[in-house]
């Protein structure tokens, strides 16, 4: 067996992997065209068309079957908006799953409300539902989902918690555009779904952002808050005139998304359902090859019935390869793949970005500052994960066999030289 790679072997790949993003065909001219629009922003004056940001959102609308979708900056701001839309402010509690992305405890912060941190299921690193209803309280006034990586969540049990509870249950599909479940798209089962359109993403325009509900209060609270407490009229205004009203029934923040990135979403919505499916392929082969070599691929929950891979992720369960740690195991799949593979995200609550007495806009109060520090938390399951996941970006699932047989080829190198690794 040839030497690894971080011990100055020879690496697996050294050919480059599938770029991302990908402009969808056509790109350049419709930028152009926004370019000579005369209007750049949804905030600028009306130019006799239709702007990109409704267009994408009657489409993005479409594609889910909902009522409404109000595109946002990005998917931190979906998050604010849909928060303070929901009713959720100062001193509430919002449960969050204790592995995601820093923004999920970010933006509960940002409304002045305390996350609360609640244990993940040991398969899909998704929400667990028993440890989300042994966390409510009176004072719970939403539970924010994720859906995680490549997983989709219990969207059954957590309706019916929320139910039973009357609070909100709000998806954050930031990682999971076109997964379904029960043959509906995921972010049509709570209150509301929002998604990010940022660089990584399955679906993209560099930064970018929105917000899907039937709910049609609600998507007008959502409007105003993106946009400086105006919306949209019922009809058009005369050419030159400002579009948005300021009927100012909330006050609200800039959080609009540009007619540049509409006019790129637009593009790449087309593409999404494709590039899902052939990731969707290439991730059941591997699965299916790293289970022969002692990994547990990431799970999803039963009734499933379409996977979006935002990122790949498998657990070390064989006990000699758990031994190794996730940190190590990582670091040499890097070095074989030149692919950034990494364990999941440090559990939130000692997560290095997760520093809210950075900033003294926190600072309300000696009690609301001790509840916002979960000082000595630790939740079972997310520090086993931390222990035993790798992961990495979807962009190498955009790829055929040849990538395929790559990462399988790096996971077997790694299991021959086991012994080493542990050392
Ligand atoms: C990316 C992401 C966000 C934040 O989206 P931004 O567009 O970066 O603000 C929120 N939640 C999850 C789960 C994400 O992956």
């Amino acid at each position: 067996m040839p030497e690894l790679a971080v011990a100055g072997g020879t690496p697996v790949r050294s050919t480059p992997w599938p770029r991302w993003p990908q402009p969808a065909p056509g790109a350049l001219a419709v930028l152009d065209e926004v370019l000579n629009s005369g209007r750049w922003a949804i905030s600028g004056p009306y130019n006799g068309q239709q702007s990109r940001e409704r267009r994408f959102a009657a489409e993005f609308a479409a594609y889910h079957g909902v009522r409404h979708c109000v595109p946002t900056a990005n998917g931190s701001s979906a998050l604010t908006t849909t928060l303070e839309a929901c009713g959720v402010g100062a001193g509430d509690q919002v449960v969050i799953p204790g592995i995601t992305w820093v923004a999920n405890a970010s933006t509960v912060i940002g409304v002045n409300a305390v996350p609360v941190f609640v244990d993940v299921d040991p398969d899909t690193l998704c929400l667990d539902p028993a440890a989300v209803a042994a966390a409510l309280t009176p004072a719970t006034k939403a539970i924010v989902v994720v859906h995680l990586y490549s997983a989709v969540a219990d969207l059954t049990a957590l309706q019916r918690i929320a139910d039973r509870h009357g609070i909100p249950l709000i998806e954050d599909c930031a990682q999971a555009h076109g997964a379904r479940f029960l043959g509906r798209k995921v972010g049509t089962f709570g209150h509301a779904g929002t998604f990010s359109m940022q660089q990584s993403k399955v679906l993209t325009s560099g930064e970018g952002g929105a917000v899907i509900t039937d709910d049609d209060a609600l998507a007008r609270r959502v409007e105003h808050l993106r946009a400086d407490g105006r919306s949209y009229g019922s009809t058009p205004p005369a050419t030159g005139a400002m579009e948005l009203l300021e009927t100012a029934e909330l006050m609200g923040n800039n959080r609009c998304l540009s007619e540049f990135q509409a006019a790129l979403l637009i593009g790449q919505l087309g593409l999404l359902d494709e590039e899902n499916a052939r990731r969707a392929r290439n991730a059941a082969d591997l699965d299916a090859r790293l289970a022969e070599l002692g990994f547990r691929p990431q799970r999803t929950t039963e009734g499933t019935t379409g996977r979006t891979y935002y990122n790949y992720a498998v657990a070390a369960v064989q006990e000699e390869l758990a031994d190794i740690g996730a940190e190590r195991l990582s670091a040499a799949l890097t070095a074989e793949l030149g692919l950034p593979v990494t364990p999941v995200y440090t559990p939130l609550y000692r997560s290095r970005l997760y520093r809210p007495h950075t900033r003294s806009r926190y600072a309300l109060d000696a009690e609301h500052q001790r509840r916002i520090h979960p000082q000595g938390l630790s939740l079972p399951t997310c520090e086993q994960a931390a222990k035993t996941f790798l992961t990495f970006h979807h962009a190498p699932l955009l790829g055929d066999k040849a990538e395929v047989d790559d990462i399988a080829a790096a996971f077997e190198k790694l299991v021959a030289h086991r012994q080493e690794l542990a050392a």
